[in-house]
């Protein structure tokens, strides 16, 4: 057995927690063995990395045991909502590698939630506040306190009946009235005392336009959908724990209408959310970045989301692999976004092609090399995939080095270039820097060495010691292009938490630098959009779909090294 089909066979002995639950219950034979789960985003935003932890754990459990995951917009909001959304989402989850059965739409089910609520009010377990959002907050108590009861709770079931259909039909102004269950304003679970479950939203819905004027909050409509679906494992995310009886509470309604509905139940099952450090996860916030011009879209490299990533060069499975890594558990927790850059970094690495690209060039004549001559150096295209063979890079007398790698001054560990060292030139010859010329403020225009004939790259002399190897490309064999350099969006390392300052000062003022000089050999010229390379020495970098016929733009995915040692 390969290490590979070991490793395998490791990560399937260490369930996590849920695939423990799932595999009780389907030892127990719950709901006929029947494994069905949803992944049920709000389409109000582009999905970012922690969704990606949520699509893992819902459809990973559906493939793992042979089950269904579906697809469902949990789209009761129409304020927030819109069909862009719906279709970045669905772009994203498949491009992650994963697919639904169905696709659902929490408003499918509108007339069955309204239905549902006429059986709560009629069974006098719901009733038509006509206080403000303010007045009911007040009333709500504290954890430790008691909360009071609306002086509407007792009206009689005939009003409610009528204001909840008045609602319905757009005679209520936005905020004038809502339902609320009527449970135990007195429970130590805040989410009992008497949540509010229907609202009046003006706004039309990305789908079912005008027809209705009232909505069920979250709670109201995200486990009946469940339900309605035939959901067995409802899994989300922490802060939905102290929900969960509230959860529980409507199904207990729901199945005591549907005795035909026999042993099946829906349950809820809560993960640690992905935190990730120098970035957040709020949708709100990040929409904020999109629409005041902070980012240059939900697909801007340096933003969380899916399709941010993408475009910086992140692959599905680099980003499976990172969720992989994680794990799931039941306590909240920073993640270093060192890890999900190591992740994707191991996979460029086996997968990546070799290239030459000088960022911030300045030119090497080699002083003793003939002018009309251009030698074909082999370079291997992957070092760690013998397979993917090698290309040419043109040699010739004018070349192009990185500003960087010469110092005139250099201190003794500086094993780049300087006036007497010998360095190598990958795939091609040593040389030894002879001198320079400088323009009147002093800066280097070019550099001058001279190359040793008989150290080609694979000859007897090739292996002559010298301590560094630098990257090159051809001046007349090369292409011009620009390079975006990304870093952190954030300065610090939790933003979500830093509560009194506003967050947009918190952004990193240096995350994207542009260079425009680069120089980039021929091989890359039909390079296309999204595809991925190694720039020797620099990192990895893929081509940015801004790309258009001659001008290539490259964005750096990540540097080649860990910044820190994980
Ligand atoms: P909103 O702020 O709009 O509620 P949300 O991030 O909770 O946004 P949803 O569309 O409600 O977004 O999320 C869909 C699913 O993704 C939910 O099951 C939610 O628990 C899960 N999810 C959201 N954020 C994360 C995260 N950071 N880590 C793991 N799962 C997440
Ligand atoms: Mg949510």
């Amino acid at each position: 057995m390969t290490e590979e089909n070991n490793k395998v066979t490791e990560e399937k002995k260490n369930l996590n927690f849920i695939e423990t639950i799932v595999e009780k219950d389907l030892a127990e034979g719950k709901n006929d063995g029947r494994i069905q789960t949803r992944f049920p985003p709000e389409p109000n935003g582009y999905l970012h990395i922690g969704h990606a932890k949520a699509i893992c754990m819902d459809f990973g459990i559906a493939q793992r045991y042979g089950g269904v995951c579906n697809l469902r917009f949990d789209d009761t909001n129409p304020s927030r909502e819109e069909v862009e959304y719906v279709d970045s989402i669905m772009e994203d989850i498949q491009w992650l590698g994963f697919q639904w059965g169905n696709v659902y739409y929490a408003s499918d089910y509108f007339p069955q939630l309204r239905e549902f609520a006429v059986q709560l009010i009629k069974a006098g377990k719901a009733y038509i506040d006509e206080q403000s959002a303010e007045e009911i907050a007040k009333q709500k108590g504290t954890p430790t306190q008691a909360g009071t009861n609306s002086p509407y709770r007792d009206r009689p079931i005939e009003e409610s009946l009528t204001l909840f259909e008045k609602m319905n039909k757009g005679e209520i102004p936005e905020g004038a009235m809502v339902l609320r269950a009527k449970i135990d304003m007195a429970s130590p679970n805040m989410h009992f005392r008497d949540p509010i479950i229907y609202r009046v939203i003006n706004h039309p819905h990305h789908r079912t336009g005008t027809t209705w004027k009232a909505y069920p909050m979250y709670d109201f409509a995200h486990g009946q959908s469940d339900y309605f679906e035939g959901v067995t494992h409802s899994i989300c995310t922490l802060e939905f724990e102290v929900h969960r009886p509230l959860y529980d509470y409507f199904i207990d309604e729901l199945k005591a209408l549907h005795p035909e509905d026999g042993d099946y139940r829906t349950h809820q099952f809560e993960f640690n959310r992905l935190n990730l450090t120098y970035t957040m996860m709020s949708k709100r916030k990040l929409l904020q970045l999109v629409q005041e011009g902070l980012v240059k879209g939900w697909d801007d490299p340096r933003m969380p989301t899916l399709t941010g990533l993408r475009r910086r060069g992140y692959t599905p499975q680099s980003i499976r692999h990172f969720v992989d890594k994680i794990g799931y558990t039941k306590f909240e927790a920073l993640i270093d976004v060192a890890l999900l850059e190591h992740a994707v970094r191991e996979d460029l690495n086996a997968t990546a092609k070799r290239v030459s690209v000088v960022i911030d060039p300045v030119k090497l004549i080699i002083t003793n090399y003939p002018e009309d001559k251009v030698e074909r150096m082999e370079a291997v295209n992957n070092p760690e995939d013998e397979s993917m063979g090698s290309h040419e890079i043109a040699f010739t007398r004018e070349l192009y080095i990185e500003r960087e790698d010469f110092m005139e001054d250099a201190p003794k560990k500086f094993f780049r270039m300087t006036p007497g060292q010998e360095v190598r030139l990958k795939n091609a010859y040593i040389v030894k820097c002879s001198g320079v010329k400088k323009d009147t403020d002093g800066n280097i225009e070019e550099i001058y060495a001279e190359y040793d004939p008989a150290t080609k790259s694979g000859m007897p002399e090739a292996n002559r010691k010298v301590k560094g190897t630098l990257h090159w490309v051809s001046v007349p064999y090369s292409l011009p292009a620009e390079v975006r350099i990304y870093d952190k969006l954030f300065t610090v390392e939790n933003p979500g938490e830093e509560k009194e300052v506003d967050f947009r000062e918190l952004l990193n003022a240096n995350s994207l630098i542009i260079k425009t000089n680069a120089r980039v050999e021929k091989e890359l010229e039909h390079a296309r959009p999204l595809e991925h390379f190694q720039f020797q020495r620099l990192g990895y970098f893929n081509v940015d779909p801004d790309t258009t016929e001659g001008h290539l733009v490259f964005n750096r995915t990540v540097p080649l090294k860990d910044s820190k040692k994980l």
